[in-house]
């Protein structure tokens, strides 16, 4: 695949002036990110959600592009929790004025519920989890103990 190419599917959908795109989303993840952001509900934001495009490294991607607002580290962890390969690109003024990786901490503390409904994090403290391994991601939550995959968390 040739820049050119390259740059015509960035652009697939038409440019936007301000917000994010989230870039290089595993293939079928989009409508989790899209849930995590909130963005199925009562949001005024304009959402466009490309699934199956073609990507150069991958085979096929998700991408989603959100007008007019940007992203907390609250979010950004969320998002690294399902989609850890996807790249973030900052809009502003129709330019890319930042880009970077989802990156997920070492230490994942009240982003996401315990797996297990009867771990004593879900009814009082915060929950929190270890990363224990990456790829493919496993967590371990500090509370019961258990090591869970990314696709055991719901949001
Ligand atoms: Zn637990």
């Amino acid at each position: 695949m040739t820049p050119d190419t390259q740059k015509d599917e960035f652009l697939r959908v038409r440019k936007i002036e301000s917000g994010i795109v989230i870039d290089h989303i595993p293939q079928g993840n989009s409508l989790r990110v899209a849930r995590i952001l909130g963005l199925d509900e009562s949001n005024q934001a304009t959402v466009s959600l490309l699934m199956n495009v073609p990507s150069s490294s991958t085979g096929l991607k998700d991408i989603i592009k959100i007008e007019g607002r940007e992203l907390s580290e609250r979010e950004l962890e969320r998002i690294a929790l399902v989609a850890p390969s996807a790249t973030l690109n900052v809009i502003r003024g129709y330019v890319v004025a930042q880009k970077f990786k989802a990156k997920l901490p070492e230490v994942v503390e009240d982003v996401v519920p315990c797996p297990n409904p009867t771990c004593i994090s879900n009814k009082e403290g915060r929950p929190r989890l270890h990363i224990r391994e990456h790829s493919p991601l496993k967590l371990q939550c500090d509370y019961c103990e258990k090591v869970y995959s990314e696709d055991e968390f719901s949001f």
